[in-house]
């Protein structure tokens, strides 16, 4: 199969074909062909899968040969995006695919100022990015208007819903015209999404493909268990035996994040981070300096680095175990990418066993355990596989003391109940949006 085949335009051929792009992924095989027939679209494939050219590539096409030509303060197209990273990537992406054709194309998001973006959007922008806060800020402040949206694309619908953006969907929702074309792309199909999903489209054509990297064997996953506190150890032991030159960090929470990287700084390692607390210019600037391989190092928490595209990242380091288990999905889906082989190493300590065996019944394996010498865990983690179960172990007879009274720990047996889930740093919020839709009409 080719782009020419799916019914692609010379001018995103061209582009195509600078990008190196040459076979369709299979989203972008079932989704091409179906947006330029003008259907609704409810896809199931994240990040990794080709998705955003699947969109993106039929969504120039209809731009360009049909409607009108853009009013100011108007837009044609709204893709609505979780982050401000993802709305850079998802633009970066759109203005690569329309570098041929007459179409102008925008990012909006917070944490900048607002007054470049009212005065950018003036000229009124075929194809806008942006995530639901700041599109509603610049909505109120009337610098931009919807009569001539006939798009809205829905990505990591999920996500969004995850951080609490069910209200501003609401709001947006209510203010876009009823006759349009909708495009809804998640990684998971949560009640919650499939009730947005009955509310905003209208007759979609369902399309599923299946995580890419949790079936691929692109990404060789294991973990390797330690204590608590000797995580940062192992990380550094691990990274100078193994040579790593660029790798992508998970951690918890923000001050994990800091206290990594300050550590690793410390030590001369080219090491910087990025989370929800550091100012979107720092942010975008440690990003930008990690793909240029400017920096070794980088440690984020999923908030910040959900949805990036780093080209041939070779390593996904997870410091800490996601809470939500599909986040172990999205976080190894940084390697391992558009056919590339990666690698992804898991520090688990006995903490996490719960969190482990949830993301092994997630992704239907058992990971492969390794110890490091000199790291062996004192708290031992239970043994888990893929059913879920933690695999409970009579608690060994207790050695009576020496007689000298030493108080050697000969290690603790931790059984699944006794393993505190620690906090985390965002409580998905799966908030099920309630917003009053009426009927809808298709677009004719
Ligand atoms: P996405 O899932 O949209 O984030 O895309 C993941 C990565 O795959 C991006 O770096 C894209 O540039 C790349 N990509 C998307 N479609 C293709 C294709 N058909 N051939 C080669 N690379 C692709």
């Amino acid at each position: 199969m080719t782009f020419a085949s799916l019914g692609l335009i010379e001018p995103l051929l061209r582009s195509l074909e600078t990008l190196g792009y040459q076979t369709p992924t299979p989203v972008q095989a079932q989704a091409i062909p179906a947006v330029l027939a003008g259907r609704d679209l409810m896809a199931a494939a994240q990040t990794g899968t080709g998705k955003t050219a699947g969109f993106a590539l039929p969504l120039l096409q209809l731009l360009a040969m049909e409607g009108p030509k853009v009013a100011s303060n108007s837009v044609r197209a709204l893709i609505l995006v979780p982050t401000r990273e993802l709305a850079e990537q998802v633009h970066e992406a759109v203005r690569q695919y329309a570098e041929n054709l007459p179409l102008s194309t925008y990012a909006v998001y917070g944490g900048v100022s607002i007054n470049p973006q009212m005065m950018k959007l003036r000229k009124g922008v075929d194809v806008l990015v942006a995530t639901p806060g700041r599109l509603l800020d610049l909505y109120r402040q009337k610098a931009l208007k919807f009569n001539q949206l006939q798009t809205l694309i829905l990505d990591e619908a999920d996500r969004m819903l995850d951080l609490g953006f069910s209200e501003e969907l609401g709001n947006i929702y209510r203010v876009l015209p009823k006759q349009r074309q909708t495009l809804l792309f998640s990684a998971t199909f949560s009640d919650a999404i499939r009730l947005l999903a009955g509310q905003m489209l209208n007759d979609p054509l369902s399309i599923e493909v299946s995580p890419r990297n949790v079936a691929a064997s692109t990404v060789k996953q294991w973990v390797v268990v330690v204590d608590k506190k000797r995580k940062p150890e192992l990380f550094v032991h691990l990274m100078r035996k193994g040579k790593w030159k660029q790798v992508l960090v998970f951690a918890k929470t923000r001050n994990g994040v800091d206290a990594l990287v300050e550590k690793l700084q410390g030590l001369g390692i080219n090491a910087d981070g990025i989370h929800g607390d550091k100012p979107q210019a720092t942010r975008q600037r440690a990003l930008d300096r990690f793909k240029a391989s400017e920096v070794q190092i980088l440690v984020a928490t999923d908030v910040a680095a959900r949805g990036l595209d780093i080209e041939d990242l070779p390593l996904v380091v997870n410091f800490d175990l996601p809470i939500v288990a599909e986040d172990y999905i999205h976080r190894i889906g940084r390697t391992g990418r558009a056919g590339a082989t990666g690698q992804a190493i898991s520090l688990v300590c006995a903490d996490e066993v719960n969190l482990l065996s949830a993301i092994e019944t997630l992704t239907r394996q058992t990971l492969p355990r390794q110890m490091e010498h000199d790291f062996e865990p004192e708290h031992r983690v239970p043994d888990t596989d893929a059913s879920g179960q933690v695999v409970k172990k009579p608690k060994k007879p207790k050695k009576p003391k020496t007689s000298s009274g030493g108080k050697r720990n000969l290690g603790k047996w931790v059984e699944s109940g006794d393993a505190s889930a620690p906090e985390p740093s965002i409580k998905p919020v799966r908030k099920v949006p309630v917003f009053n839709t009426g009927p809808r009409k298709k677009k004719p």
